[in-house]
């Protein structure tokens, strides 16, 4: 399937010399999300995974979908302050200062298999933060998926040690 079709390049949003993917007509098409759904689900199942995890808000919109389809759990990360009880926080470093990432504590057991799932890769500077959630909480994560990948925005070499996934590429 074309899902190009179903993302829109809005220009200088929400800042100037951002290209923001706006992944709303693909949700808006239910050709189009079962299609991205089914073909996550796959891959998950494929990794082995008994969670999938990902970052708020468009990640969720994915992985609650793809832990139903692929009867798997679903955990998690959000920033600073919306967690309810005891966290893991992780601090990373954006082009401008610094991010968090938080996920609650112990929802990650020892040896669980973990499929990371969100909208976009593009610096790979959230996705490489959420993997460090996951190994500080002794899961292993079996593989990372996105809708859609960037690579003009990060190195050829960015998680070469793990199953990747992505469905469309600018
Ligand atoms: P990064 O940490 O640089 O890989 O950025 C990934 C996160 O930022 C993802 O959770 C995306 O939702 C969001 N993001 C980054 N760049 C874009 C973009 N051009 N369009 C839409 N979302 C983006």
């Amino acid at each position: 399937m074309d899902l190009k079709k179903y993302i829109l390049n809005v220009k200088d949003f929400p800042i100037d010399g951002v290209d923001f993917k706006d992944v709303t007509p693909l949700l808006n098409n239910a050709d189009a999300f079962t299609y991205v759904i089914d073909e996550m689900a796959k891959f998950v199942n494929e990794c082995g995974a008994n969670v999938v995890v990902a970052p708020e808000a468009r990640g969720f919109l994915f992985a609650s979908a793809v832990a139903y389809k692929s009867h798997t759990r679903f955990v998690l990360v959000r920033k600073p302050g919306k967690l309810p009880r005891e966290v893991i926080d992780i601090e990373y470093t954006l082009e401008y200062g610094t991010n968090h990432q938080q996920m609650h504590k112990g929802d990650i057991k020892p040896g669980d298999k973990i499929v990371i799932i969100d909208d976009v890769l593009a610096t790979g500077g959230t996705i490489e933060a959420i993997v460090k959630l996951v190994e500080m909480q002794d899961g292993k994560v079996e593989g990372v998926s996105f809708l859609i990948d960037l690579p003009a925005l990060h190195s050829e070499d960015l998680l070469q040690e793990y199953k990747v996934q992505k469905l469309v590429k600018y």
